[in-house]
């Protein structure tokens, strides 16, 4: 069974019957889906292959660029435009359809960025990314350099004063991030237990009041999640929040209680809302690009 409910409050989300299917992909490790309203078409990272993928109701999946530098997380900014992280450059960066792509930040106080893993653009257009070493630890999905930094850091980048600002150095290791409905907190995974084998490291959400600065207050852990750990994750606009986890996605209250689960058949690493009614749920899964049916959308329209 896809859908396993843990409280009935989970069915406000999903029909009981939904069904998931593979739309495909073989890649290695696919990440960082952003639904592209523009083009009606989903675009994500096959991290190790060093390429974006593409994925349309027309053309099914695509090749979209290759020696795209290892980008990882994807996101729309409010004009519309993709943009990404890009584990290769150290930076974020934006790119049309056309394959044109442009550099927005890639240093902090001189030093360059570590590798950005992931990001979301709030509301007033600034721009918010976690900067993990896992795409500068090996070769594997970047390469391999030291950090520059003195910790792990969660940025806010503002375009319109060209500003970087160090939201949080308290996250071990940063990953997925999310705002609230109300943009009034940020969720951030820590998954410092992704790359250790000895059973030490965190694999968790946790969360922070968002102030004008811009700047953070902990709220403490949201959830811990496992089996795994919780990569990418996205708010619905009913304010749960929908994480990756090793089995699939689970589904949190904004108060933390595990209502149900979408279990997939490989090892989970972000969803994102799109479709045509906003209401279907992309998500990144090893080799594939899988879907389901949702009743909600996301707290960032699609
Ligand atoms: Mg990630």
């Amino acid at each position: 069974m896809t859908v396993v409910a843990i409280s009935e409050e989970f069915f406000e989300l999903i029909p009981p019957d939904a069904k998931l299917e593979c739309l495909g992909g073989d890649c290695t490790w696919s990440e960082g889906p952003v639904w592209v309203r523009a083009a009606e078409a989903v675009l994500w990272s096959d991290i190790p292959n060093n390429r974006i993928m593409k994925w349309s109701e027309d053309s099914g999946v695509e090749v979209f660029d290759t020696d795209v530098e290892f980008t990882n997380g994807h996101t729309l900014d409010r004009d519309g435009t993709v943009v990404s992280c890009s584990h290769g450059h150290r930076r974020i960066e934006r790119r049309t359809l056309g394959g044109t792509v442009v550099p927005i930040v890639d240093s902090f106080q001189g030093h360059r960025l570590n590798s950005p893993n992931d990001v979301i653009v709030k509301s007033d257009g600034t721009i918010w990314f976690t900067d993990p070493p896992y795409g500068i630890a090996s070769d594997h999905e970047g390469h391999a350099a030291p950090s520059e930094l003195d910790a792990n850091y969660v940025f806010c980048f503002d375009p319109s004063a060209n500003e970087l600002v160090a939201v949080t150095d308290q996250v071990e290791e940063p990953n997925g991030l999310a705002f609230s409905p109300d943009e009034s907190i940020l969720y951030v995974s820590d998954t410092s237990a992704a790359l250790r084998d000895d059973g030490s490291g965190n694999h968790q959400i946790v969360a922070f009041d968002v102030a004008d600065g811009p700047s953070l207050s902990p709220r403490g852990v949201l959830a811990v999640v496992e089996p795994g750990v919780p990569d990418g994750f996205r708010v619905a606009e009913t304010g749960h929040i929908i994480t990756s986890s090793e089995s699939g996605l689970q589904v949190f209250t904004p108060d933390g209680e595990l209502i149900g689960r979408i279990d997939l058949p490989e090892t989970t690493s972000n969803c994102v809302f799109g479709g045509p009614d906003g209401q279907t749920l992309y998500i990144t899964a090893s080799t594939s690009l899988y879907r389901i049916q949702m009743n909600v959308q996301g707290a960032v329209k699609a």
